[in-house]
């Protein structure tokens, strides 16, 4: 049996995240994962800022690595299209310029960006990383916690457990009671494709919000060498709800929506279609409790808006790390000192994750939502203030302020 301070189940980003937390404080820890590196995740594979800025929390040198990786695509903003088919193009950064400045988003196939992560464990002298190795069985002792495989025969005892095991957590579900609920849950589905015409030049990630795929959108992100991840998702409730094949979607829409057909006519699918869940953070849950906390999608703490998980995880990773520090310093581990990363991670995100929830609401009516995008496409203030929430996110708190709209208005 391996005893360790720290056990980390799952070394996707929010795993991953926590245990280089732990190492750059000096803190020893096992992180346990069911798959062995390079490995695929389903995903729209678009990186916000917010994976840089709490990668360089870490440790610079990390994100300075990650800046280099010839395997992503440098992404200078979105493009949003309308219901009505109006589009609006909002870089990251307003009045960019390429050849000066370093970009703030990226998009990386799962595969390579979660192995680059893998890796920078792998040079991390406090971290013991065992692959291909599922957890099963989590048992709560007097002075911590067991955790085994099916057999029995891989066994850690962890003063606390950081569970980062994804979407999918058994543990979520049975120890922290926290249920799947389809309006508070959405379904993705991705594919990658060669040879789609019309990407944006600065290789903008693209979000379509077509009436007939409503309260789900359609992505389009660019890769390097010509490829694009292209998928969608919709909300678990309308998915049940309207009986929708995801997978016929995408592929009838790609096919018989004319400026699609266009656009996929010589296209070439390479990979296949893949689906998996996406548990949103639109409302807020108990995410720690006796010796553990739950981090990124195990904790449900996706923007409920744009779908993006990736810099949520790394930086509830960040947060559980400190945490633990907190705790082993302490030497306390009850639910009640645990709360405080409760407090510290909805203190953080739950300004952008209710404004967020609010927008996917908005998505229902198609007419509000064309007059809203109407009013962006021509009032530069509202789409540099868009511009200005990518890279300076306590600007988004703007957006829920009345007297913002009534400016807006006023300005019209
Ligand atoms: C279709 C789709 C599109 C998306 N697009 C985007 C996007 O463009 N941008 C974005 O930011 N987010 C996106 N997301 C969300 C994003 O994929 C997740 O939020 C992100 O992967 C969460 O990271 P994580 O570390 O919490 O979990 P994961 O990445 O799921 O990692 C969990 C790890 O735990 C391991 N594991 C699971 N069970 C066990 C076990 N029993 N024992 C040991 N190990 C285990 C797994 O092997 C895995 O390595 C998308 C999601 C979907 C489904």
């Amino acid at each position: 049996m391996i005893t360790t301070s720290v056990c980390i189940i799952g070394a996707g980003p929010g795993g991953a995240t926590a245990a280089l937390q732990l190492d750059r404080l000096g803190i020893s820890c096992v992180v346990v994962d069911k798959a062995v590196f390079p490995r695929d995740k389903v995903c729209g594979d678009g990186l916000s800022g917010k994976v840089l800025s709490w990668l360089e929390k870490v440790d610079k040198g990390i994100a300075q690595r990650l800046q280099q990786l010839v395997e992503k695509e440098n992404s200078w903003g979105v493009k949003f299209v309308s219901p009505s088919r109006q589009s609006m193009d909002v870089p990251y950064k307003p009045n960019y310029n390429k050849a000066a400045e370093s970009p703030i988003g990226f998009v990386c196939k799962r595969i390579h960006f979660d192995n680059f992560m893998v890796d920078e464990l792998k040079r991390s002298p406090n971290v013991q990383l065992f692959e291909g190795t599922a957890v099963d069985k989590y048992t709560l002792e007097e002075d911590g916690y067991l955790i085994s495989d099916a057999s029995g025969q891989f066994q850690v005892k962890a003063k606390l457990l950081i569970i980062a095991n994804g979407a999918h957590s058994s543990f979520t579900r049975e120890v922290a009671q926290i249920k799947m609920e389809p309006k508070y849950y959405a379904a993705g589905i991705r594919a990658y494709y060669k040879g789609v015409k019309g990407m944006h030049e600065d290789s903008f990630i693209e979000l379509h919000f077509l009436k007939n795929l409503l309260p789900g959108y359609l992505w389009i992100f660019p890769l390097p060498n010509g490829e694009a991840n292209v998928g969608m998702d919709m909300l678990s409730d309308a998915v049940r709800d309207r009986k929708v094949n995801l997978k016929t979607l995408l592929t009838d829409t790609l096919k018989q929506d004319p400026i699609f057909a266009e656009r996929f006519r010589d296209a070439e699918m390479t990979s296949s279609l893949d689906g998996y869940g996406l548990p949103l953070g639109s409302k807020k849950r108990v995410i720690s409790g006796n010796r553990y906390m739950l981090v990124g999608d195990a904790a449900f703490i996706i923007d409920p808006f744009t779908g993006e998980g990736i810099g949520n995880a790394i930086c509830t990773g960040v947060m559980a790390a400190q945490q633990a520090a907190a705790c082993l310093e302490a030497d306390n581990y009850t639910a009640e000192t645990m709360a405080a990363y409760d407090e510290r991670v909805y203190r953080v995100l739950w300004p952008e994750l209710s404004l967020s929830y609010k927008l996917q609401r908005l998505v229902k009516y198609p007419r509000l939502f064309n007059w809203v995008f109407k009013m962006g496409v021509k009032n530069k203030q509202l789409r540099d203030v868009i511009s200005s929430m990518f890279y300076e996110v306590d600007l988004r708190k703007k957006l829920t302020r009345p007297s913002f709209y009534f400016k807006l208005l006023l300005n019209r």
